[in-house]
């Protein structure tokens, strides 16, 4: 079984790897320079960051959300986003929502109905459950974390999100990973932790062991809507949860 899902890690990689040299040369951009200022210098924003040199890949028709220096600056950039087919069925495009420094960030998958009405994640009664494990299990409150997901609109009937969705709209999410600098994420749900970790291993063998994501720890355990249908496993994402206080003591904030 573990070799087999080696095998399928690697045609991952690979296909990821192949798409995104598509797009390379669909844009026709081969290592574009960082504009620099007068003084010879790259801007800040790219400096120092484990996004430099996607620009002309990852970014390569989005140059502005790459040079974004805020979270603000970002969602200026995202706009009436149109970038993949997901557009058309969006009543609100869910950015995120929380503390710009926040030292713990959660990312799920993608907007739900009420979060689609209301324009934030995480609020049905999947996002209440993980209020509570935020604020009854971590002792925080919702303002002090960072709460996005890897798909910024809804898709129909809460379908998972394609490859190609995730194609467009990641690109977003590392830029708002990139300018909170958490130290630790929180990766909600088999699919925001295969995006991440670009993996297909299962969700039950990736949750509870730390994993690192550009210099930052990564915590997979189960999503909240998941736990909806099945209570017992409940007991999973605390212990998962207890490993993320134990990473802050003293305490997070
Ligand atoms: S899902 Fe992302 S890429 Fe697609 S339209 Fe929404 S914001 Fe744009």
């Amino acid at each position: 079984m573990d070799a087999e899902h080696d095998l399928e890690e690697l045609a991952t990689m690979v296909a990821s790897l192949r798409r995104h040299l598509q797009r390379r040369e669909r844009a026709r951009i081969r290592n574009l320079p960082i504009d620099r200022g007068a003084d010879g210098k790259a801007p800040e924003a790219s400096q120092a960051s484990w996004l430099r040199g996607l620009e002309g890949g990852l970014f390569s028709d989005d140059r502005e959300a790459y040079r974004a220096t805020s979270l603000e600056e970002l969602r200026a950039a995202i706009g009436d986003c149109r970038r993949c087919k997901l557009w058309p069925g969006r009543t609100h495009l869910v950015f995120g929502v929380g503390n710009p420094r926040a030292r713990v960030m959660f990312i799920g998958e993608g907007p739900g109905r009420d979060e689609d009405l209301q324009g934030e994640p995480f609020v049905g009664r999947a996002g209440q459950l993980l209020t509570d494990i935020i604020v009854k299990g971590m002792g925080l409150r919702r303002e002090d974390v960072y709460i996005a997901n890897v798909i910024k609109c809804r898709p129909p009937e809460n379908r998972n999100p394609e490859p190609d969705e995730v194609e467009a709209c990641e690109p977003f999410l590392l830029k708002q990973i990139e300018l909170i600098k958490p130290r630790v994420i929180v990766a909600l749900g088999k699919f925001a932790v295969q995006t991440l970790l670009k993996t297909k291993v299962p969700i039950m063998r990736l949750r509870g062991v730390w994993h690192e994501f550009n210099g930052i720890k990564i915590m997979p355990t189960l999503h909240p809507a998941y736990l909806l249908r099945n209570p017992g496993d409940k007991k999973l994402v605390w212990q998962d949860i207890k490993k993320v206080i134990k990473e802050f003591q003293p305490p997070v904030m």
